[in-house]
């Protein structure tokens, strides 16, 4: 090989070096493997309730116990707590005094989906129909003519749960949304975008056999025949429902190369994975605690007391405080103010067919490893929790040590638009916390793309933090 000039030399000690991943990576075999396991997890799991299932299980099978069976704790313990079946807090107890701080990582378990209205089911013209309400930010054209399957819970009055999970076996009907053929479309497509679909015209289709001749509603009555006597339900138990409207398509391997992944709800379960194996992997007792929040509502702003704003997560941390027997007034806010955070979210991946909304100095490149958002909010950084250059330096150096893939972005271009995640929610307590993330195209659509390398430095790069 010939020797550098000083011209190149000069410009490797000096320029930030932005290379694709997947050149000179000795990790392709664990990467795939890797990716395996996440494309099973997904799966398994498509809806908040499911994932907090799927969660639980993993950690249970290392090690992990329900903090309720434990009157004190020490040095190593792992354990959890869920809320409502909807989000979940984890936590190894580290070895040095939890008063130093603890070292959060946090990603949400919702996503952009069709839920079904308190009264969704009525007849129009020999078809039955299912009512819905989106839930996040979607666009609507997007979730016609695609197979939909529903998954949730229906609770009776006398609290009885009956799951519903419908539309993911090979053998199980699915659903779908209709839309209208080119041919009449002639004013449909004078519309904007936005407008295409409306709200109230997202109705999802679940029948069309009359229960007999000459009976009004037919064959809504028929449906509620099948639902009776498959699941014990009738019309008034949707009242106390939550069913959602999900993508009945597999998450799969993606490009001749297998580098990609697309699949339904990878905002943020892709973090959930990354952050949840990454703590269950550890090997050793971490210095500093290690907690892990899988958080719900984060599409809808993080109300409610499943989601991110919700005292819940306060009530778990100072339930460790009291089973530390370390607990006293105001310890709470102080271990806050010293506790480090990646909050886990997802980035806008830049996407050269719409590379106008990017600026290519600051984008997230899928391939390029963990993506790193100092600030998220819009239109001069409104509403952001801009992340403190000496947490975004100790990060670099936890990264850099590590040999984690990394790069620091925006979302977006100045004034196009922008996000928020459940980085300023920690941040108003008191913790240092920065956006910490995979770059995702077609965000919030039926069918998310990533990249496995991504993936996998988000991986390694949540154990490092830990670990650090
Ligand atoms: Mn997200
Ligand atoms: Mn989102």
């Amino acid at each position: 090989m010939a020797e550098k000039t000083e011209v190149e030399m000069l410009k490797e000690k000096l320029f930030n070096k932005k290379e694709n991943g997947w050149i000179n990576t000795k990790q392709k075999e664990n990467i795939f493997v890797y990716s395996k396991g996440y494309i099973d997890f997904m799966n398994k799991s498509k809806t908040e309730r499911e994932i907090i299932k799927s969660s639980k299980e993993i950690a249970e099978s290392k090690g992990f116990k329900d903090i309720k069976e434990f009157n004190t704790l020490k040095t190593g313990d792992k354990v959890y707590f869920i809320n409502r079946e909807k989000s979940m807090y984890l936590a190894v107890i580290g070895k040095n005094s939890i008063e130093d701080g603890v070292n959060i990582i946090g990603a949400h378990a919702d996503s952009p989906r069709l839920d079904l209205k308190p009264n969704p089911l009525y007849e129009d013209s020999e078809f039955a129909y299912f009512k819905t309400h989106y839930y996040g930010g979607i666009k609507k054209y997007q979730w016609t003519t695609i197979p939909l399957s529903i998954h949730g819970v229906v609770v009776k009055k006398d609290g009885e749960k009956v799951e519903i999970n419908i539309g993911e076996n090979e053998e199980d009907p699915i659903f779908t949304i209709t839309d209208l053929l080119p041919h009449l479309a002639q004013d449909q497509m004078e519309k904007k975008l936005k407008n295409g679909i409306d709200g109230e015209d997202l109705n999802l289709l679940i029948g069309s056999i009359p229960y007999s001749e000459g009976v009004p509603e037919a064959v809504k009555l028929n449906i509620l025949d099948i639902l009776n006597k498959k699941y014990g339900i009738t019309e008034v138990d949707f009242l106390s429902s939550e069913l959602e409207l999900v993508p009945a398509m597999k998450c799969r391997s993606m490009g001749f190369d297998e580098s990609l992944i697309a699949g339904y709800g990878q905002d943020d379960k892709i973090c959930v994975y990354a952050e949840l194996t990454a703590l269950v992997d550890m090997q050793e007792v971490p210095n500093r605690t290690a907690v892990c929040i899988i958080s719900d509502k984060e599409e809808i702003g993080s109300m409610g007391n499943t989601g991110m704003e919700s005292h819940m997560f306060d009530t778990f941390m100072a339930e460790i405080l009291n089973k530390l027997g370390v607990n006293r007034p105001n310890l709470l806010d102080q271990v806050f103010s010293k506790s480090k955070m990646l909050s886990a979210d997802v980035d806008a991946g830049f996407d050269p067919i719409y590379a106008n909304v990017s600026e290519r100095n600051n984008a997230g490149y899928l391939g390029r490893g963990i993506s790193l958002n100092k600030y998220t909010g819009a239109r001069g950084k409104s509403g952001a929790s801009d992340a403190n250059a000496e947490f975004v330096a100790e990060v670099r150096n936890v990264f850099e040590k590590n040999d984690i893939k990394y790069q620091i972005t925006e979302l977006g271009k100045v004034d196009v638009g922008g996000g928020g995640t459940i980085a300023y929610i920690l941040a108003n307590k008191g913790i240092d916390v920065i956006d910490c993330g995979v770059p995702v195209l077609s965000m919030h659509s039926p069918y998310e793309v990533t990249s496995k390398f991504d993936l996998y430095e988000a991986y390694k790069g949540y154990k490092a933090f830990w670990n650090a």
